[in-house]
């Protein structure tokens, strides 16, 4: 009984209601696996601990008519830190054009308008999956899309050779759009080896890699290494764009907050692409909402409460982390015939589970398990209260 989906226990209806009931008690109501946002271990939306302390700062002071630019400058000094390292020479020389835009979606918007006004003939290499909102973004830019291999089926992992061949294939001087860390859907990255591989073929290419960074911390636990990959396309000469979000993880998806930059090769060329990528914004939104924006500068520009955002990204991938550990264990020692060493090697918020769209179809009827058709389960909808009853579930439908 452990297992029962409740649509199975409404077929129980000439059940007495106590049985029903006691049933009930039996099993999680509903698992969602589909949101992509981080959820507590009880499944419950999470405000951060640095971003209360934010709002505390923030609260009753007479910000509403100011103009955004200095508090935008701000944001965008602090991010570009998070992407080079705080150290870098690229931030000292003020080589790169930084806005802040509406969260991670706002800067592909933004990038995608900036590539299709200055290279008018150019297309996106997108990765075969990804995020699906990708699609929409560069269509809407009306920039031509392709695809190029990535996530191998059999594997759960990354198709590395066929990847390096269509970037090899691919006319020089395209557009790539990569995931520097935790891939959506996939949950697959490059390692730092590979990655310096795909680096290299970039620059003898001289293809451009426009780096969407929404998960940055949930790969590894650690900022800084996850925005690895970044690092090695600039160390090896690469111009490169970059989108940040910090709508997973400071929790702030409601309120938008992110940010664009372009490498440039000096300072000069950096105040003009910056002022293109303004005018495209003014043309779409004007300026973006401040209040999110005093929180994330707030957090990063104070050592303490930095600190505090660094612990908690953490405590959020370790969580994620050993759910997937908890769940691949559970499927094993349910004796499931098949591999589940996928759920462990894939990193961040998704698990690319390889079920078929008629396994989530019954996981979602008999179970009220949710995920998308795709497979996809969100991890951090996985909670230590949960995770056997997932795990029974799937294997139900698998065995
Ligand atoms: N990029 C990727 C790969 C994503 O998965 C998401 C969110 O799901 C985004 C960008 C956009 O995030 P947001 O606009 O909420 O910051």
């Amino acid at each position: 009984t452990h297992f029962l989906g409740l649509a199975e226990i409404e077929d129980y209806s000439s059940c007495g209601m106590s049985l029903r009931l006691f049933l009930l008690t039996l099993v999680p109501t509903k698992i969602n696996l589909g949101v992509g946002a981080y959820r507590d271990d009880e499944g419950k939306p999470v405000v951060l601990q640095c971003v209360k302390e934010a709002e505390a700062k923030i609260a009753g002071c007479d910000f509403l008519e100011s103009v955004s630019s200095a508090v935008s400058s701000k944001l965008v000094e602090e991010s570009v830190k998070l992407v080079y390292g705080k150290n870098s020479d690229i931030i000292k020389e003020g080589r790169f054009a930084g806005v802040q835009a509406l969260s991670g979606t706002g800067a592909c918007r933004l990038f995608a308008e900036f590539q299709r006004r200055f290279y008018p003939e150019s297309q996106i290499y997108m990765t075969d999956p990804t995020w699906s909102n990708h699609h929409n973004i560069w269509r809407d830019a009306l920039v031509p899309e392709r695809t190029f291999h990535y996530y191998h089926p059999d594997s759960k992992g990354l198709d590395f050779s066929a990847l390096l061949d269509d970037v090899k294939n691919a006319p020089d001087g395209s557009f790539f759009l990569l995931h520097p860390c935790a891939h959506n859907p996939t949950g697959v990255d490059p390692t730092e080896e590979q990655w310096r591989e795909i680096s290299y073929l970039f620059k003898v290419k001289n293809h451009f890699p426009f780096f969407d960074m929404a998960y940055q911390g949930f790969a590894s636990g650690d900022l800084d290494r996850d925005a690895r990959s970044i690092q090695i396309f600039v160390e090896d000469g690469n111009v490169i764009g970059c989108a940040q979000s910090f709508a997973k993880n400071m929790g702030l998806y409601g309120h938008r907050v992110g940010c664009l930059n372009v490498l440039c090769n000096d300072a000069k060329q950096a105040v003009a692409i910056k002022s293109q990528l303004q005018q495209i914004a003014r043309a779409m939104y004007s300026s973006p909402p401040i209040h999110g924006i005093l929180l994330v500068s707030g957090i990063l520009s104070d050592p303490n409460m930095k600190a505090l955002w660094v612990k908690e990204v953490k405590a959020m991938a370790n969580r994620i982390q050993s759910l997937r550990t908890t769940l691949r264990k559970s499927l094993e020692q349910l004796s499931s015939p098949l591999n589940w060493e996928h759920i462990t090697n894939q990193v961040g918020m998704f698990c690319f589970s390889g079920l078929t769209p008629e396994q989530v179809d019954r996981l979602l009827r008999e179970f009220h398990i949710y995920m998308t058709l795709d497979g996809r389960m969100s991890m951090a909808g996985v909670t230590t209260g949960n995770v056997s009853y997932l795990a029974n579930a799937i294997h139900e439908v698998t065995k």
